[in-house]
C-alpha cells in the first residue's frame, strides 16, 4: 500500500473557498516572517476523498477487540460494553471543565467519590487515588508514597524485592524512585521462593512488588507467609493489581495485608486501551499511608452535603499530574462495575479463570506449560519442543495471524529454566466457548504443521496486509517520518 505522501498531486488540496470571500492572500501578509518554517515539509497533497479512503484501508489493517479473540496474556484485552461508551459521552460529563468550581461538577465528583468506596471495597483498601494514568504511573507513585512513608518516620530503606516473574515495569518504577533492585527467583512451582525472600528481606528494604496471580498466570499459595516475611522485618506490600481479573469477589489484596495496590481500570474493569491511548492506574492505600497520597482526593462534607476536592496535606508526595483529562475511563470502570454488581464481578473471574483453564487442559499436550497446575486468569504455555524442528514460538505466533486470531503474548516472562518460549494465553471472560474452540483447533493445527511443515510458519503470516517485519531493523532503525522513509531508500 502506498504511504499518503505518495500519493499526493501537486496542487491538489482538499478545500475551495468562494475567492470573492476569501481572496487568494500570502501567508506573509498576516503571519510574521520569523514565525515561517525554513525547511520545507514533505506535505502530501490529497483531496478529501483520498484522506477519507487512505485511513479507512489502513483502519481494516489493524486488529481489535471488535474483530475477534484478542488473547494477549498480561493484557486483559476483554470486550468494551456500548453502554460505558454512551454514559462517557452524556455531556454534563463531556462539557465538564478543568477549572469548573466543584459546585458546578458536584455529579462527577460524586462519581469519583463512588468508585473510590467501590474500589475500596473490591480490594480491601481504605482509600483510591485516581491521580495516576496507567499502571506503570500507577507503581511510580505507590513506590513515591513508600519512599515518603519511611522517610517520615526517619527510617533509611533503600532496596526494593521485586520476584523474576514481574511486570518490567515493576523494577522500572521502583528504580525511578531512587531504589535499588533486588531480584527475587521463583521457585519449581512459578511463584516466589519464600527461602530467597526471607533472606533478601532486611531492615534496609522498602518492602515487595508482588503480582498475583503473578505474571504467569500463578496464585501465590506462599501469600500468608510473604506477609509475614516482610511486615515482620518493617517492610511494606505493594500489590500490583493490573491483573485483577481472577480476584474480583474472590480475593483481596487488603485482606492478605497489601498495603498498597495498583489496578488498571483499562484492563480489568472494561474500558479500551492499546496504542498508549487513555487509561487509569488507580492506586488504593491502607490508612496508615493515606496522609502521603498524591493531593487532592475527592471527599464528601457531611454538612454541606457536597462533594470537594481534599488538600492531602503536608506529608502529601504532591501531584503526580494536573486535571482529570482521563475522567472518561473512570466513568466507563464505574458503569461496568455497577451494571455487573457484586454477583457479576464474581462471574466474571469466575468465567476468566475457567476460560483460561479450558484452554490450558486442551492444549498442554501440544504446548508443554511452564508450571503444570491449575492457573488463574491466564496460562503460560512454552513452545519449547518445536525448537528441534527449528520451530521459535514466534513463528507459532506469526502463524497464528494467518488463522485469524492476535497471536497471544510471547517470550514474557522469560526466564530459565522454567519458563521459556512462553506463549501467554489470556482469554477473558468475554469470550464464549465457541470462539476458544476455534482458537485452540488453530493452536493444534499449528503444532502439527511445525513438525510437518515447518517453513510454512517461518514464512508466516501470510494473509495479512503486512508480512513478516525485521524486529531487529524496526528497534535499531525506526522509520517514524516521510523524510526518514526518503534516507532509508537512499
Ligand atoms: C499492564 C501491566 C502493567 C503496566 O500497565 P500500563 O498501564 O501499561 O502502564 C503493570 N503490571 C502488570 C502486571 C501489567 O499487566
Amino acid at each position: 500500500m502506498k504511504l499518503i505522501f505518495e500519493k499526493s498531486v501537486p496542487g491538489r488540496d482538499g478545500y475551495s473557498l468562494p475567492e470573492d470571500q476569501f481572496p487568494k492572500m500570502n501567508i506573509k501578509d498576516f503571519l510574521p516572517e520569523k514565525y515561517l518554517t525554513k525547511d520545507k515539509k514533505n506535505l502530501s497533497e490529497v483531496s478529501e476523498v483520498d484522506v477519507i479512503r487512505h485511513f479507512t484501508k489502513l483502519s481494516k489493517f489493524n486488529y481489535g477487540v471488535d474483530d475477534g479473540l484478542y488473547p494477549l496474556g498480561s493484557c486483559t484485552m476483554k470486550y468494551n460494553p456500548r453502554i460505558n461508551e454512551k454514559m462517557a459521552s452524556l455531556t454534563n460529563f463531556t462539557y465538564a471543565h478543568p477549572f469548573s468550581s466543584p459546585d458546578m461538577v458536584q455529579g462527577s465528583l460524586e462519581l469519583m467519590y463512588r468508585l473510590d468506596q467501590l474500589l475500596c471495597e473490591i480490594n480491601g483498601m481504605n482509600q483510591f487515588t485516581m491521580a495516576p494514568a496507567s499502571g506503570a504511573h500507577g507503581e511510580l507513585t505507590g513506590i513515591l508514597v513508600m519512599r515518603k512513608f519511611f522517610l517520615d518516620r526517619g527510617e533509611k530503606r533503600h532496596k526494593v524485592l521485586i520476584p523474576d516473574s514481574a511486570h518490567g515495569t515493576n523494577p522500572a518504577s521502583a528504580a525511578m524512585g531512587g531504589f535499588e533492585v533486588v531480584e527475587i527467583k521463583s521457585n519449581e512451582r512459578g511463584t516466589v521462593d519464600l527461602e530467597s525472600l526471607s533472606q533478601a528481606m532486611d531492615n534496609e528494604t522498602v518492602g515487595l512488588m508482588l503480582t498475583n496471580p503473578n505474571t504467569v498466570g500463578l496464585f501465590d499459595e506462599g501469600i500468608v507467609e510473604i506477609e509475614k516475611i516482610v511486615h515482620g522485618k518493617g517492610g511494606l506490600l505493594y500489590y500490583d493489581g493490573a491483573n485483577l481479573n481472577a480476584s474480583l469477589g474472590i480475593n483481596r489484596p487488603g485482606d492478605a495485608g497489601f498495603d498498597v495496590v495498583h489496578l488498571n481500570l483499562h484492563k480489568t474493569f472494561s474500558t479500551p486501551h492499546g496504542g498508549g491511548g487513555p487509561g487509569a492506574g488507580v492506586i488504593g492505600v491502607k490508612s496508615k499511608l493515606i496522609p502521603y497520597l498524591p493531593t487532592p482526593i475527592v471527599s464528601f462534607d457531611e454538612n454541606l452535603k457536597k462533594y470537594f476536592f481534599k488538600d492531602v496535606g503536608p506529608k502529601s508526595i504532591g501531584m503526580v499530574r494536573s486535571f482529570w483529562g482521563n475522567f472518561a475511563v473512570l466513568v466507563k470502570a464505574f458503569t461496568w462495575i455497577l451494571s455487573l454488581g457484586p454477583d457479576g464481578l464474581y462471574q466474571c473471574s469466575k468465567t476468566s479463570i475457567i476460560n483460561a483453564n479450558y484452554v490450558l487442559a486442551k492444549l498442554k499436550e501440544y504446548y508443554k506449560p511452564a508450571y503444570d497446575r491449575y492457573c488463574g486468569h491466564e496460562c503460560t504455555l512454552t513452545g519449547r519442543e518445536y525448537k528441534k524442528y527449528g520451530i521459535k514460538t514466534l513463528d507459532i505466533a506469526k502463524r497464528l495471524m494467518d488463522y485469524g486470531f492476535h497471536p497471544p503474548t510471547i517470550y514474557f516472562p522469560h526466564f530459565e529454566p522454567y519458563a521459556d518460549e512462553t506463549i501467554m494465553i489470556e482469554p477473558p471472560e468475554s469470550e464464549g466457548k465457541e470462539i476458544l474452540d476455534d482458537f485452540i483447533k488453530a493452536m493444534i493445527a499449528i503444532s502439527k504443521e511445525a513438525k510437518e511443515n515447518p517453513d510454512l510458519l517461518k514464512s508466516a503470516p501470510q494473509r495479512t496486509p503486512i508480512g513478516r517485519t525485521d524486529d531487529v531493523l524496526a528497534v535499531k532503525r525506526p522509520i517514524l517520518t516521510y523524510d526518514d522513509e526518503l534516507k532509508f531508500k537512499d
